[in-house]
């Protein structure tokens, strides 16, 4: 067996309809959103309908802060609500306190006093907090007392 590969063939191969229709497509204005970036506050054209961010760098700033300011407040939080004696005398909900205290201050001082959590009645939000939005979506019936 042998395989023709000539420049005929490939540029019949090429040349089929689907990618006349592409080019055709390409040339229609695409759709995009005026936003402001949730990281820098500049104003940017999103052509996601989601988009937040003006770049990924802005994009990546934004969730690294987020992640490491949650990992830090994920065991405090875990020791309140489960630990609640050991939590009690450490003072461990003051902690969290003051360590939101210094994150709103460091906004204020680095970001011109923007937010740096979502709002909670946001698309957004819900892209933001999946496990959140299960949590409410199931309601309390998986909770059974002991
Ligand atoms: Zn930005």
């Amino acid at each position: 067996m042998s395989f023709d590969l000539s420049p005929a063939t490939t540029v019949a191969l090429t040349s089929a309809e689907p990618r006349s229709a592409s080019a055709a497509r390409s040339n229609r204005p695409r759709k995009s959103w005026k936003r402001a970036c949730l990281e820098c506050g500049d104003s940017f054209q999103a052509f996601q309908r989601h988009g937040q961010f003006c770049s990924s760098t802005h994009r990546k700033d934004w969730n690294n802060r987020r992640m490491v300011r949650g990992s830090e407040l994920y065991d405090l939080f875990m020791i309140c609500r489960h630990e609640r004696g050991l939590a009690k005398a450490k003072g461990y909900w003051n902690l969290m306190c003051r360590m939101a205290a210094e994150w709103r201050f460091e906004d204020e001082r680095d970001r011109a006093g923007r937010k740096s959590w979502v709002a909670d009645d946001t698309a957004l939000a819900d892209r933001c907090l999946p496990y959140a939005a299960t949590v409410i979506d199931r309601g309390f019936l998986h909770l059974r007392k002991k």
